[in-house]
């Protein structure tokens, strides 16, 4: 199954509509959903958390009130067992051409973080 923009929205404790987000929030959430479907990964994924507001991020992670999360240019995808991680790590040519970004896998245990933005490091895999 590919992402969606709906589903996307869904992700997580906050229930979005489309009416909620605007235009340039809508093409981050399209332009991840397409990076995310192409890279091939074949295992069913299911997003954690996508879109937050910043009272979420707040919540969610204070230090990180810039996060790419907040813009839709964020997902958190369930890897409990770390297979998606791994697979990534093996294959980072793959984030290189769909043109994502990957946080530490030693910084989210249960999850695997990728964002559409190079964070300020421009490392392909980055620590938070
Ligand atoms: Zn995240």
């Amino acid at each position: 199954m590919k992402f969606d923009v709906t589903e996307l929205l869904q992700a997580g404790s906050h229930k979005w509509k489309k009416s909620d987000v605007d235009a340039v929030t809508l093409r981050n959430l399209e332009d991840l959903c397409l990076k995310v479907n192409a890279l091939g990964y074949k295992p069913l994924m299911y997003a954690s958390s996508c879109l937050r507001s910043l009272a979420d991020q707040k919540r969610i992670n204070p230090k990180a009130l810039g996060s790419s999360h907040l813009y839709g240019a964020a997902v958190d995808i369930a890897d409990a067992d770390g297979k998606l991680k791994k697979w990534l790590v093996a294959n980072k040519s793959k984030l290189v051409e769909c043109g994502l970004w990957m946080e530490s896998p030693d910084a989210t245990k249960t999850w695997c973080h990728l964002q559409s933005y190079a964070p300020k490091s421009m490392n392909r895999i980055f620590n938070p």
